[in-house]
């Protein structure tokens, strides 16, 4: 298996859906801190990601959104989470959320307890610091870093970051891949982030009114034609989402 840089180079490679979404399907409310479900449902976990690399996902991300949100834990969550996307056998990306600052120590943590995923990718990311710093700590394990940020409807972040501004900073602080996810229609900013290789994952809609797999297809499937190298789907992308894009891809 190539490292996961040099399958990147050689060609585009599809990332799967959301844990989320396939998580509260199965019954479990986002009350449920769903990091901890590495220990106590591995099944469930392990069964999610094998949905989505039958899908035809190549890169599955770590169910360790949420773990720079924890206080205790963290080291075991995410390395139960790394053994149960690798179980899969495509390129394991440990995922890291937002906490809600940048706060160094938290996302060190985090990525260092990811450390034996293929690469790390900071996601849903809506404030530039706290982006940055996560991406910062992220480098610091030697992986590949692919580096998400988030933006409103206006297709600027929380504090009127630009898309240019945001992909250069990015690349400054050790990104080695830059984009955007969560959001709907990411054209505009995708053809703004550039300098570095492209990833762009864009959810299936609002909940409550998310789209069906062919038409979420359609739509993620032009982020590959404009030259992105990893696509995949946020929330809402289920891996009939997932298998429909792998066909458009084709
Ligand atoms: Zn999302």
């Amino acid at each position: 298996m190539l490292a996961f840089l040099d399958a990147l180079s050689s060609g585009p490679l599809l990332l799967d859906g959301a844990m989320g979404t396939e998580l509260l399907a199965r019954g479990f409310p986002f009350s449920v801190c769903y990091e901890e479900l590495n220990l106590s449902r591995p099944e469930v976990i392990a069964e999610i990601h094998a949905a989505h690399v039958r899908a035809g996902a190549e890169v599955v991300e770590t169910n360790t959104f949420g773990a720079s949100r924890l206080d205790r834990g963290v080291r075991e969550v995410c390395e139960a989470a790394v053994a149960l996307a690798r179980g899969t056998g495509a390129y394991v990306a440990g995922s890291i959320g937002p906490c809600g600052r940048a706060d160094e120590g938290r996302y060190r943590a985090v990525a260092e307890a990811l450390s034996s995923a293929d690469l790390l990718i900071v996601e849903t990311m809506r404030n530039p610091a706290e982006l940055l710093t996560a991406v910062r700590a992220a480098k610091r394990t030697g992986l590949p870093v692919v580096a998400l940020a988030s933006f409103t409807d206006e297709n600027v972040m929380a504090d009127g970051t630009t898309p240019e501004s945001i992909a250069e900073r990015l690349i400054d602080a050790g990104a080695d891949v830059i984009g955007a996810n969560c959001s709907e229609d990411l054209l505009d900013v995708a053809a703004r982030m550039t300098g570095a290789p492209l990833a762009i994952v864009p959810n299936a809609g609002a909940p409550g009114a998310y789209r069906s797999p062919e038409a979420f297809a359609i739509e993620a499937s032009r982020y590959f034609a404009i030259g992105a190298r990893l696509v995949g789907g946020c929330c809402g992308a289920t891996p009939a989402h997932i298998a429909a894009l792998a066909r458009l891809r084709r």
